[in-house]
Formats: structure tokens, C-alpha cells, sequence
């Protein structure tokens, strides 16, 4: 591939990015408005070093909800009344809504879809780290500035 192509290239990921964030930020908070709880998404590293989530895309954004709970509540009085009283819940595959929510199977079907959303958006960026790391390994073999022959 040459450089202006792979260039494009990237410049398309980044791109497609910035639409799956936009909307999986429009699902979160259409959830956020029929779950009873407050909930964040959050971006993570996964710690391998030639991963693009390195520079500057985190993997995610992953979705956790908190959830008051009478052990959390239990500690925070050990502990002299500091810290939450509720727990952190994942919103992932396994997670069911508790007895109580009001429209569960909606809820159910948007955390469905925001996981496609997802999951399409970790390929986008496992695509974004090989294409990345091909152009930074090439970088490094040319004389660019700062080198010296
Ligand atoms: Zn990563």
C-alpha cells in the first residue's frame, strides 16, 4: 500500500471512530433515562505496548452501573462512614436487570445493541494498531528527522 493510501486509510478509521463513539454516547444515554441508577461508561488500556488504545483510542467505552448494596453499605460503616455505598455492576453479557426496572427488556435489547456497537468499534481499532504499527515499524527505517546515518 503506499504511504498516501494507508494515509487515507486511517484517516477513514478515525473517522468511523469518532461515528461509533457518537452513537454508542447517544445509546448510553437513552439507558442512563430508563435505568433507575446512575451509570458511566468508562475507556480502558489493555497494557500491550503496540496497541493503538497506547495512542490515544482506549478500548471500550464499557458500561457499569451502581447499584446500592447492603454489603458495600456494611464495609462503609467499618470503615467509619467514607467510601460509596453501592457497587459497580458491569453492564456486559451477563448482566440481567434487577426485579424492579421498569422497562427491563428495553434495556436489555439497547445494552444489546451498544455491545454490537462495540464490538465493531474494538475490530475498527484492532485495525487501527496493525495499520499503525506497519507505518511506525516503516518510520523507523527511513531517515527521518532526529536520525542520523
Ligand atoms: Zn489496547
Amino acid at each position: 500500500m503506499t504511504a498516501e493510501r494507508t494515509q487515507d486509510l486511517i484517516a477513514r478509521i478515525y473517522r468511523d471512530l469518532d461515528e461509533l463513539e457518537a452513537e454508542i454516547a447517544r445509546l448510553d444515554r437513552e439507558i442512563q433515562g430508563k435505568v433507575p441508577l446512575h451509570v458511566k461508561a468508562k475507556w480502558k488500556r489493555c497494557g500491550k505496548p503496540r496497541c493503538a488504545c497506547q495512542r490515544g483510542r482506549k478500548h471500550g467505552p464499557y458500561l457499569y452501573a451502581y447499584i446500592p448494596d447492603e454489603e458495600v453499605r456494611a464495609k462503609r460503616r467499618e470503615k467509619g462512614g467514607r467510601g460509596s455505598t453501592r457497587k459497580e455492576v458491569y453492564l456486559g453479557k451477563d448482566f440481567t436487570p434487577p426485579e424492579g426496572w421498569a422497562r427491563p427488556q428495553e434495556v436489555r435489547k439497547l445494552l444489546q445493541a451498544r455491545r454490537r456497537l462495540v464490538e465493531r468499534r474494538e475490530k475498527l481499532l484492532k485495525a487501527l494498531s496493525r495499520i499503525e504499527e506497519e507505518v511506525l515499524g516503516a518510520s523507523r527505517w527511513t531517515a527521518g528527522p532526529g536520525r542520523k546515518g
